[in-house]
């Protein structure tokens, strides 16, 4: 059986090495000049890298932990020891006896930043709590296998998160911690994504809970090394099988073989399994057609700008702080301390939502200058950082957006009973093809092995590759 398998992210070498393992002749199209996708690594020092892309995961990503076992990679636990950093701007009534300038606001306008023991952000406790019961409830009521066959699916699919918050949140703490939450979550704008969408995101990844945690939750450890570690590590297995800068334009098939047509050549074959985004997806000419497309003009790119500011070492844990800030003006919403193993001190600045498209546009002389700017409001005793590293994912040609695909309006009505039906003899592989862990590395896992197995229980025809 010969398969070709078009993209090198996680379930894409996740799909190919499955194959492989039952004996497939399998070929691996890349278009860009590495593998890993949305896995990405920046060496921040010598021998040290940040995670540019995908970082962190937890105890129930089962699937990539057992990846990570095969391919001798150990998960380090993400450092959250000391108070954290809150500048937030609206009026609030304290609930953690936090130290600093409550409800002040600095130069410029700008909240002042105030220390809090542990996590819970220093806003109306209760307004927070009916936040996120009322967001149990929708993500509880939530068909996770098949969304669209939700209760009442039509209306959460055709109302906004946006709009379902103006509606429902009427303490104005939970209005303001609500993008705020969204941001990190899915670098959602709540104006992009349907309700339909965000409860099954968050119901997907294990719960708004378990999302959001780090100890005992889904941010608890990152990849020692870094994440592109993974997917260097499965390429690597599969050698010669992966082919670099190979973008795939046209997918033809007829009853005896599929041709992939990619700027490199021709290459047929008895299956195809595609693990790219749905948006780039859409991008690649199928002969025949789809019977529908993958995207709307409502799916938006996740939002995400990933800020690396590195010291000679985490010099905010020696204040006594995590490295763990959420501010309500950007452009860094949300830092942490993501320092590798060794000396540097690394902090990770999330700039998500709405301002990461703003901050996209800025060129990198602001966008650095806005950004230590704040880092030391949020830290005051951090010097100038001796390296910066800006990863715009929205400019990123095969990834256009980053965490994952974000469902608009109606489109999990309509694509959503496409996603993972084979086309032919072309089957869908991605993390936006899991139901489980959407968006997630551990999504992109169990939706290669899925779509491996699908593949080898389908095919099993002899054909060639070329
Ligand atoms: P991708 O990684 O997008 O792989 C698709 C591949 O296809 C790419 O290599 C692309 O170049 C290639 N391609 C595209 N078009 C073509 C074409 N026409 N021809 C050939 N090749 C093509 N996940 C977590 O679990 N934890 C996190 O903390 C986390 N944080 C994240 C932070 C950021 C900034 C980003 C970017 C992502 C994050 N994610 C996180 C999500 C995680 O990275 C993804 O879920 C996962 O990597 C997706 O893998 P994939 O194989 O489905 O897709």
């Amino acid at each position: 059986m010969k398969v070709l398998v078009i993209g090198a992210g996680l379930s894409g070498l996740t799909a190919a090495t499955a194959l492989a393992a039952r004996g497939a002749d399998v070929q691996v199209l890349e278009a860009r000049d590495r593998v890993g996708g949305r896995m990405h690594g920046i060496e921040v020092a010598d021998g040290q890298w940040a995670d540019a892309g995908a970082a962190y995961l937890g105890e129930r990503h089962t699937a990539l932990l057992a990846l990570m076992a095969e391919t001798d990679l150990k998960a380090v636990p993400t450092t959250m020891e000391g108070d954290s950093r809150f500048a937030l701007s609206t009026g609030r009534t304290g609930n953690s006896g936090g130290t600093g300038d409550s409800g002040a606001t600095g130069d410029a306008g700008v909240p002042a930043a105030r220390s809090v023991p542990g996590r819970f952000p220093p806003l109306n406790a209760v307004a927070l709590g009916e936040l996120f019961d009322l967001l149990d409830e929708v993500t509880r009521a939530v068909r996770v296998d098949a969304p669209w066959l939700t209760p009442d699916a039509e209306r959460l699919d055709t109302t906004t998160a946006a709009e379902w918050a103006a509606e429902n949140l009427r303490h104005a703490d939970a209005r303001l911690f609500f993008p705020l939450f969204l941001g990190e979550m899915m670098a959602a704008d709540p104006a992009d994504v349907s309700v339909l969408h965000m409860a099954f995101y968050l119901r997907s990844g294990g719960g708004l809970r378990y999302l959001n945690a780090f100890a005992g939750g889904a941010q608890e450890s990152r990849i020692d090394g870094g994440a592109h570690r993974l997917c260097e590590a499965l390429a690597a297995r599969l050698g010669d099988r992966v082919r670099l800068a190979e973008p795939v334009l046209a997918v033809d098939q007829d009853d005896d073989v599929v041709t992939v047509s990619s700027a490199g050549g021709a290459y047929r074959a008895d299956a195809v399994v595609v693990a790219v985004p749905p948006v780039l997806a859409d991008r690649i000419d199928f002969r025949p057609g789809l019977p529908a497309p993958r995207s709307s003009e409502r799916t938006a790119p996740g939002c995400a700008v990933k800020v690396h500011l590195v010291h000679p070492s985490p010099l905010w844990r020696e204040a006594g702080l995590s490295g763990w800030s959420v501010s309500s003006e950007g452009p860094l919403l949300s830092t942490v301390d993501d320092s590798p193993a060794g000396s540097a001190g690394v902090l990770t600045g999330f700039v998500t939502g709405e301002e990461a498209k703003r901050y996209a546009t800025l060129p990198y002389a602001e966008q650095r200058a806005a950004a230590v700017a704040q880092a030391a409001r949020l830290f005051p005793a951090l010097p100038e950082p001796i390296g910066f590293h800006v990863t715009n994912w929205l400019d990123e040609p095969y990834s256009r957006g980053c965490y994952a695909a974000l469902f608009g309006p109606g489109d999990w009505l309509a694509q959503g009973p496409h996603l993972t039906r084979p086309h032919g003899r072309v089957h869908w592989a991605g993390t936006e093809t899991s139901t489980e862990f959407f968006g997630l590395m551990e999504g992109a896992v169990r939706s290669g092995h899925r779509a491996a197995a699908e593949v080898a229980d389908t095919h099993s025809t002899p054909g060639s590759t070329r």
